[in-house]
């Protein structure tokens, strides 16, 4: 491990001004390929946090006046830094999570999309009106910003994340406190550079590192009037109820865990290639991630063998600096220990081990293969939490209305996936199943930025979900004004939409 003298510090960035100044406290960012020490990041306290809030809220009346086109045109520049930078922050990514640089480049393109996104505000917050609503009134609604907004970031999409909410919030008119992930600070430190570089205003993206104490701060903050969070459930649940206690308007994705139902008639090979990029992409470490697969009638043991063999030979191996990977490491050593301590109990529970991606791997960093755990029940440990890691789980159903029970019975609602050529059986999934986002024949029916993420159950706490038009209202409040002209003053009184006249 590098000695900490040698390891950078991580800049907090506020009112325009990049700090290295040492918090009492400080985490560790680790590169998960190596298992080295790469920075320290610190850990705001109360009084750090609040002076960041503090500085958003003294950006916030300028940039708010600032016209909307105006501001669009810094998202134009900062999607073309973006563009221009794009190997680079995907590298940073591949640096500090672990996932291979083609799924690090994917990330930085779902993030670059969220920014044209956004680079379209003018039109997303044109009002509607109707005149002549009640006699010679004419109704019109406008969006305006509504304040100081705070994002919590996880540490599994260091770039894409922070971008599902720095774009619309920034472009609706309002400022922003980031809290990346402490495990994954420094993509959101590089986004913070291509802002400033884009022409952003000082303090109106700020990014204060931090821990419980500084979220706290955040949630409880009289100047923050927006939260957006991502991350796991019980964090998820926790930030809900206190932001909204708060007065805040609060969206909090969180955990999941992802079924993918095998119908009989389902193309074989094509479904196990898109099971095995579903549950080890990113090393599983996705909120999307195909977790449990449920394989109806006939189909399960070629199901499982072919996947098995498949997924058997994946090459597994450090990331930073190479391409020819299918799978790399996962973010820490506990986190590792932690997933495949689910093989162990799924010993314990009574279900099959026929892949076990416990393996010696060369070097230090932290490596775990892919594996296929078969005869799980839905009751079990492993069909009802989330693992977070490259383990997949076959339950065996013998009907579609047994496999839409599994996802009845799963508190999570994130997504939910169909392999099959039957349209009815499609179409009954589609409809029926207990989760926000649906793929047919698609492992991963994560939404682009267009379209809103729409987790369902326990993976989502709030009203308006992050991306599309929801993250627009999200991040703007309506205003409604109701307009009338007196064509003259000595006309008699009528009040033109209760109609109670008044005459003299
Ligand atoms: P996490 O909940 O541990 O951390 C998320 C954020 O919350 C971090 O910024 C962290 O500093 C902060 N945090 C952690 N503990 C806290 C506490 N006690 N009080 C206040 N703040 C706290 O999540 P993670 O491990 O970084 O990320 C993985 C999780 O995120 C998984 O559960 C995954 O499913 C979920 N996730 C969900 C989505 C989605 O869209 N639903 C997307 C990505 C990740």
């Amino acid at each position: 491990m590098a000695a900490a003298t040698t390891v950078d510090v991580v800049p907090s960035f506020s009112a325009g001004q990049w700090r290295r100044d040492a918090s009492a406290r400080s985490g560790e960012v680790f590169n998960p390929s190596t298992g080295k020490l790469i920075a320290r990041v610190p850990l705001a306290s109360a009084a750090e946090t609040d002076a960041v809030v503090r500085a958003a809220k003294a950006a916030l009346a300028d940039w708010a006046e600032t016209p909307a086109v105006e501001r669009a045109r810094v998202m134009f520049q900062f999607r073309h830094l973006m563009a221009a930078k794009f190997e680079e922050l995907a590298a940073l990514v591949t640096r500090e999570h672990g996932k291979t640089l083609a799924e690090s480049r994917a990330e930085a393109q779902r993030g670059l999309e969220m920014v044209e996104f956004a680079c379209s505000v003018p039109t997303m917050l044109m009002g509607d009106t109707l005149p002549n609503i009640a006699g010679g009134v004419d109704a019109e609604t406008n969006r305006h910003p509504v304040g100081v907004c705070v994002g919590i970031t996880p540490y599994n999409f260091p770039c894409m994340v922070p971008l599902w909410m720095i774009p619309v919030a920034i472009a609706c008119g309002n400022t922003f406190v980031l809290k990346p992930s402490e495990k994954v600070p420094l993509s959101a430190v590089r986004i913070g550079e291509l802002l400033e570089e884009a022409g952003l205003p000082a303090g109106v993206f700020n990014i204060v590192h931090g821990d419980k104490e500084c979220v706290d701060t955040l949630l409880t903050h009289p100047d923050v009037a927006a939260i957006s969070f991502v991350g796991s459930t019980a964090i998820a649940k926790y930030i809900y109820e206190v932001g909204t206690k708060h007065g805040k308007r609060v969206q909090a994705a969180g955990g999941a865990k992802n079924h993918l139902i095998i119908m009989p008639d389902a193309d074989l090979d094509q479904s196990v290639k898109a099971l095995a990029a579903s549950a080890y992409g990113c090393a599983g470490q996705r909120c999307m991630a195909g977790s449990v697969a449920v394989a109806v009638g006939k189909i399960a043991d070629p199901l499982v063998d072919e996947l098995c063999s498949y997924a058997g030979n994946f090459k597994v191996g450090p990331t930073d600096g190479y391409e020819a990977v299918d799978m790399g490491p996962v973010i820490r050593a506990e986190h590792r220990d932690r997933v495949a301590g689910y093989l162990d109990i799924a010993k314990q529970e009574g279900a099959t081990v026929p892949l076990d991606g416990r393996r010696d791997f060369a070097g230090d960093g932290f490596l775990l293969g892919p594996s296929v755990v078969d005869r799980v029940e839905p009751q079990m440990r492993l069909a009802q939490e989330e693992i977070f890691g490259p383990v997949l789980s076959v339950v065996r159903a013998d009907s579609l209305d047994a496999a839409l029970e599994v996802g009845r019975n799963c508190p999570y609602g994130n997504g939910a996936s169909i392999f099959t050529r039957d349209g009815y059986a499609a179409r009954e999934f589609k409809h029926r199943f207990n989760a926000g986002m649906i793929g047919i024949n698609v492992g991963v029916p994560a939404p682009m930025a267009w379209f809103p993420f729409t987790g369902w159950n326990q993976s989502f706490f709030g009203d308006l979900h992050i991306q599309g038009t929801e993250s627009v209202h999200f991040y703007t409040r309506q205003k409604m004004t109701l307009t009338r002209w007196f064509k003259s003053s000595a006309d008699s009184f009528q009040d033109p939409v209760w109609k109670t006249v008044r005459k003299g």
